[in-house]
């Protein structure tokens, strides 16, 4: 192909991927800005296969390659297909794993290519590639098998864990150090070891409340390390991907600890200084006050202002549609509704509005923690859909437990309290949440869709 039409392609590709980010900034265009990423990205991996190499030289294992990406669909789309929403976070950190983890290897197929030819530079960027790509393909396995539930969703941390953690990012880094000057494919191996057990030492003390900003983290680095291999490979396609990866997740990762008042080194280390829990289940003991779904909809009835509390719970049961249709009730009664939406409710960023937004509510119905905060010592009942931790007062009353220092939604202001989930368990953080415990408080049991219907009903026979 002509070089310049290459440049040329190469040039809408990036476009496309920064009108894509653009998109991607208001629900309104997400989903064509969604589809022009894809397109973007279809485009680039079509156009290299045609990209000039110079004179002399030509395109090889092309059938392998084709495999590779034929197997990469096979696998990729029908898992994309078949994800659940409420696991789309653990697929994010496993595909941003697999892309850190392939420029990795991508950048040492090149080193060992160029051999003695490597020049100084291109060294630098391949052990920079190395490092960061395996941190982030074994730190998001890890935060997969968190997210998954098929590892403990707790701060794992042992005796010294810090010390072996600081003792294996000096072996990374003076690895590194010899491979640069000693230009050999040994230490690179080696590092490329090192780097793989700093990124599972570096997530493990991650609690499982912190573990979404740690993927975004990751993203961040996967970015950068797409971005280095593009120097190695002297792809400008992929510096400019790569720096955009880089840019937005670093952009994102602020802001989600932002989000929940976390400072990123607390969100990374805070578990070596956490002081030890309550274990769980202790208080289940302790009494509740339990409803029917006929109390909660007489509660709801006589009330003038409801705020509703979406969480995670309220993914699973897919209740989205028949809390809308209870609030159009409760509207239709005169009775002043809300949203109450927290930043981090459920399992990703904007979990709850692209939920909700599912199920028709409108819009200004939809009221960020900011501003609904405010608003609870006038709420006559607060009615928490399978959330828990971001309306857990330990955020505040508890110092050293894993989400301290969150804001949360200050629901125990209001007049009544009514939870609906399935059982005493806690929430994704694993901490008690003395709020179901408070006088004010209701739990109706059971699946929040069922309960949210019963409670419909009720309300209609009233
Ligand atoms: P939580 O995980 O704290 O609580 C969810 C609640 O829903 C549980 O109490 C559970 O109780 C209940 N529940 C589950 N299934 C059902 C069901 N079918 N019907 C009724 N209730 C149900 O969720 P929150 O939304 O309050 O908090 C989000 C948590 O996830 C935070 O810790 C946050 O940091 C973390 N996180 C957030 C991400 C994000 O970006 N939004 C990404 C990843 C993690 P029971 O089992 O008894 O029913």
């Amino acid at each position: 192909m002509n070089k310049n039409i290459y440049e040329l392609l190469g040039l809408a590709v990036a476009l496309s991927f920064i009108l894509a980010l653009k998109g991607l900034s208001a629900p309104k265009t997400a989903r064509r800005g969604n589809l022009i990423g894809a397109a973007g990205a279809t485009l680039a991996t079509v156009v290299v296969f045609f990209a000039p190499l110079g004179e002399g030289k030509s395109h090889h294992n092309t059938i392998l390659i084709i495999a590779a990406i034929a197997i990469g669909v096979l696998v990729g789309v029908p898992a994309a297909r078949k994800i659940q929403m409420t696991q789309m976070p653990q697929l994010v950190a496993l595909f941003n794993g697999v892309g850190g983890g392939a420029a990795a290897l991508v950048a040492t197929a090149e080193y060992l290519n160029l051999g003695d030819g490597a020049s100084t530079a291109e060294v630098v960027a391949t052990v920079f590639t190395v490092i960061v790509g395996c941190t982030s393909f074994s730190g998001s396995v890890v935060t997969f098998l968190k997210l998954q539930e098929l590892m403990t969703t707790r701060p794992v941390v042992f005796p010294g864990g810090r010390f072996v953690i600081a003792a294996t990012l000096a072996g990374v880094l003076g690895t590194g150090g010899w491979t640069i000057s000693s230009g050999g494919n040994t230490p690179l191996l080696v590092m490329g070891g090192l780097a793989l057990l700093f990124g599972v030492l570096f997530v493990l003390p991650v609690g499982g409340a912190d573990v979404p900003i740690v993927i975004s983290l990751l993203n961040a680095f996967t970015g950068l390390t797409v971005a280095a291999s593009g120097y190695v490979l002297q792809s400008t396609l992929l510096i400019v991907a790569g720096t955009l990866v880089g840019a937005s997740g670093t952009i994102l990762t602020r802001k989600m600890a932002e989000a929940m008042g976390r400072s990123l080194f607390g969100t990374l280390f805070g578990a070596f200084t956490a002081k030890p829990q309550v274990a769980t289940g202790e208080a289940e003991a302790r009494s509740v006050k339990s409803g029917s779904p006929d109390d909660v909809a007489i509660l709801l009835n006589y009330a003038q202002r409801v705020v509703i509390v979406p969480g995670f719970g309220l993914a699973v049961a897919q209740a989205q549609h028949t809390v809308r249709e209870l609030a159009d009730m409760l509207a239709a009664k005169g009775i002043d509704v809300a949203y109450g939406i927290h930043p981090v409710a459920g399992r990703m960023p904007g979990h709850m509005n692209v939920l909700l937004a599912e199920a028709n509510v409108p819009y200004e119905q939809l009221v960020e923690m900011d501003e609904v905060n405010p608003t609870f010592p006038q709420t006559d009942v607060v009615l928490v859909v399978g959330a828990n931790d971001v309306v857990n007062p330990a955020a505040k009353t508890t110092p050293g437990c894993p989400i301290y220092g969150m804001p949360i939604l200050d629901v125990s202001e209001a007049g009544n309290v009514i939870f609906l989930k399935r059982s005493m368990r806690p929430g994704f953080a694993g901490i008690e949440n003395e709020l179901l415990y408070d006088a004010k408080t209701t739990l109706l049991f059971g699946d929040a869709k069922d309960s949210l219907t019963k409670v419909v009903n009720a309300l209609k026979a009233l």
